[in-house]
């Protein structure tokens, strides 16, 4: 194994709760809308305590759309910060227009974060709620994790829970099996 181990974490309906906005998930668009998943800090924990690096990659395309400013967004990471130990956040802030790498399912943050930690990663796991984090870590050669919920398609990644907390001893069980 060259590099660290690093669990990417997709931000809304992982970290927390998704809005709903014309029947569809949608992201929080002040601090206040924004509040940590109840079983995160835990989940956050047992990971970095297993040795992982914890790293958040969120598309936030409403700064784009002019239906949030970056200054709201970056309040809003400041809030996260201050209520779940994460070691890095990048938010891609571009539209499908764009065309930009950092888009998921485009690979662009994780590879940009692999870089910056040294992350090994075939060793390291993307955790997502949407079929296109999914995609995004296996792009980038990471095994997967799907929380099941109504709006992805359930299938597709190497493993798939209910919750963040069996995410994590899902993640976490074989490694002590082989320890
Ligand atoms: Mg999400
Ligand atoms: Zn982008």
């Amino acid at each position: 194994m060259s590099g660290r181990r690093a669990i990417f974490l997709d931000r809304d309906g992982v970290l927390n709760a998704v809005v709903w906005r014309d029947g569809k998930p949608a992201s929080p668009r002040s601090p206040l809308e924004w509040e940590a998943a109840i079983d995160a800090a835990p989940a956050l924990a047992a990971l970095r305590e297993a040795g992982f690096l914890l790293l958040v990659v969120t598309n936030q395309p409403d700064v784009r759309r002019s239906l949030m400013s970056q200054a709201t967004l970056d309040a809003i990471h400041d809030k996260l910060r201050e209520q779940l130990s994460v070691d890095d956040l990048i938010a891609c802030v571009h539209d499908d227009r764009d065309a930009c790498a950092c888009r998921k399912p485009r690979p662009g943050m994780l590879l940009t974060l692999a870089e910056r930690w040294g992350v090994d990663l075939a060793e390291s796991w993307m955790v997502g709620d949407q079929d296109r984090d999914i995609a995004c870590g296996r792009a980038a050669g990471c095994r997967t994790l799907l929380l099941t919920r109504p709006y992805n398609s359930g299938a597709g990644a190497d493993l798939h829970t209910d919750s963040l907390a069996e995410a994590a001893a899902a993640i976490l069980t074989p490694l002590r099996q082989t320890a």
